[in-house]
């Protein structure tokens, strides 16, 4: 049955199957998802496919799991179903058809045999005189104030001669609508091309399907970017010519590259897929694309949003006319935010299959079935959560907590060692072998006890044992590294760090070592 309109809010994201979804397409989707979603109303993606020569196999498909996989499901589309399908312009042929028809039996709309050469002719001689390119109007009938007699229109029909239907734009009207982004908008249908309506493949045109199917799926608001902002005027005089009441519109502003030029499409720096093969997750990429454009009052400084809040917050009346720029730092600030804070189950789920696959691919010195633990495992994260910019991270910039390093950081070697540094560590080790209570506490005390009576720095050891156990002149807190790493580990380590790193003997004596020799 037929809600009356303005009874439910019922929005759509409108996208054509061309490649992959780009971040902009993601913002549009998830405002018409957050509006639905808030006012208890229907979300629904339609798939416009009318352009066929731009059509990609699959993009369908694709375009609708890249919107699961950040958490926005429809209610209804080529995959949930619905009351209102075929949910792909492509499938509705009959339909635009039969409105077509309509149009022309009312005079609204007219047949064109006009060629591209003709075409082209005319928009060049136009934008000679210095005049908006505009169809010139050859084949409006007679009938309907053009010059074109009936019976030149009755003849290429007979003879199959290729043809478009376009709208007949009235002249010298005025089309105004109250946008809810933008406000009052007005535009002079002399501005305006008689638009086709129908292309001679058979095909609508967008703007001939979109109008009809708003219409048909009883869509409420219409949410979407505003490079469609121009097009208003042709589908509300569309909507006119139907005598049915057009939804509401909401224009979102333009998304910007940090230097204020139009966001770029190169696949790599705005696909939604890449950014999660990248290893964003969706809470953050969700949470970014929110906020561009929209915040919840003046002066809020509140940045951090789930999808479930954002369904609460979110408003039309909150979003701004003022392009919104494209901040990638924006985006990885908030990823850091949402590693900081998620739960270690959910870390943990991320990162025990990349492990698995590492220990597939290479062998380990440290015990398999601890180091695969879920205890040791989260006192990994918590190591590193902070650290990282992404989950994976955890795994591939901290390799050493489940493989003893293949090689030591040389620059860090030359920067760390001093003539007497492996001598130092070998009492030290010695000391190490005596320690029972493995935790940080105890080795901070256990290595500060040890260098002070020697007149060295912590720092004299700390540097020296990070890259022995580690590899690298980096990374968390020695002690709690240590700790995790565990004292069979630590030992194993430095005693092989030893037989691999050595200072030749004509350098000791006080002056900065230089041949120090890393043996594989
Ligand atoms: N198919 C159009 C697009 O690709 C949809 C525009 C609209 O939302 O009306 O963006």
């Amino acid at each position: 049955m037929r809600t009356a309109p303005g009874q439910r809010v019922r929005t759509r994201f409108a996208p054509s199957p061309t490649g992959y979804l780009h971040v902009g397409g993601l913002r549009t989707a998830l405002y018409n998802y957050l509006y639905a979603k808030k006012t208890d109303g229907d979300f629904i993606v339609r798939i416009e496919d009318t352009d066929q020569a731009r059509k990609v196999e699959g993009a369908d498909r694709s375009l609708l799991k890249t919107l699961e996989m950040t958490g926005i499901v429809p209610d209804e589309s080529i995959l949930h179903g619905g009351h209102f399908g075929p949910y792909v312009q492509s499938e509705r042929l009959d339909i635009y058809r039969r409105f077509c028809r309509q149009l022309l039996d009312q005079k609204n709309a007219y047949y064109c045999f006009s060629t591209a050469e003709e075409l082209e002719e005319n928009r060049k001689l136009q934008m000679k005189q210095g005049l908006q390119p505009k169809y010139n109007r050859k084949w409006l009938p007679e009938e309907m104030g053009g010059t074109m007699p009936g019976s030149e229109i009755r003849k290429k029909m007979q003879e199959n001669v290729p043809h478009v239907v376009r709208m007949r734009v009235p002249d010298y009207i005025s089309i105004m609508f109250d946008d809810v982004v933008r406000g009052p908008v007005e535009f002079d249908s002399a501005t305006v091309d008689d638009q086709v309506l129908m292309k001679s493949d058979g095909f609508p045109t967008y703007h001939f399907a979109s109008v009809i199917d708003d219409h048909l799926m009883e869509i409420s608001h219409v949410i979407r970017g505003e490079e469609w902002l121009s097009s208003m005027p042709k589908h509300l005089l569309l909507y006119d010519f139907f005598g049915w009441e057009p939804p509401k519109a909401a224009h979102l502003p333009l998304l910007l590259n940090p230097d204020r030029s139009k966001l770029s499409k190169r696949q790599g720096d705005v696909a939604v897929e890449d950014f999660l093969k990248k290893g964003y997750s969706s809470e953050a990429i969700i949470n970014f694309v929110a906020l561009l454009g929209w915040n919840e009052g003046e002066g809020c400084e509140r940045e951090v949003y789930s999808l479930e809040e954002l369904e609460k917050t979110f408003s039309l009346e909150r979003v701004g006319k003022a392009g919104a720029v494209f901040n990638i730092e924006k985006l990885d600030w908030l990823e850091k935010q949402y590693i900081k804070a998620r739960p270690q189950e959910k870390i943990l789920d991320v990162i025990r299959p990349l492990l698995q696959s590492e220990l597939e691919k290479k062998s380990t010195d440290m015990n398999v079935d601890h180091i695969s633990s879920d205890e040791y495992l989260g006192q990994v994260i918590e190591l590193m959560r902070e650290r990282v910019s992404f989950e994976h991270e955890i795994i591939t910039f901290s390799s050493y907590f489940f493989f003893d390093p293949e090689a030591y950081d040389e620059k860090a070697v030359h920067k760390r060692w001093a003539p007497d540094t492996n001598d130092v560590l070998r009492d030290f080790i010695t000391v190490l072998e005596t320690v029972e209570d493995f935790s940080a506490d105890n080795l901070e005390k256990t290595l500060k006890d040890f260098v002070a009576p020697r007149e060295k720095k912590p720092a004299f050891l700390i540097h020296p044992l990070r890259i022995l156990t580690s590899g690298v002149g980096f990374g968390p807190s020695l002690y709690h590294m240590l700790e995790v790493f565990g004292k069979e580990t630590v030992l194993r380590r430095l005693r092989k760090g030893l037989e691999r790193i050595s200072v030749p003997q004509q350098e000791q004596g006080g002056l900065p070592p230089r041949g120090i020799v890393i043996r594989d």
